[in-house]
């Protein structure tokens, strides 16, 4: 990798933290309206509270929903 594309490289990964830090700081999920949850089985890994199948998610009657980020 150049000097130059790592640069690009880090700056692009610096944007999507601090998107990822913005929505967390909101609270909800910019997909579908939900709430979002810390998943406590890896640091900065934050997810839909709607996440997942069936008796996973916080709520089964309503849709599942696929958003998670790294914030860490
Ligand atoms: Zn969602």
């Amino acid at each position: 990798m150049t000097k130059q594309a790592k640069k690009e490289y880090q700056a692009r990964m610096d944007a999507i933290h601090s998107e990822s830090l913005r929505i967390r700081n909101t609270g909800k999920c910019p997909v579908c309206g939900a709430g979002l949850r810390d998943n406590l089985s890896l640091a900065g890994w934050v997810q839909c509270e709607q996440y997942g199948s069936a008796g996973f998610r916080k709520d089964s009657s309503k849709a599942s929903c696929e958003f998670q980020c790294f914030t860490a």
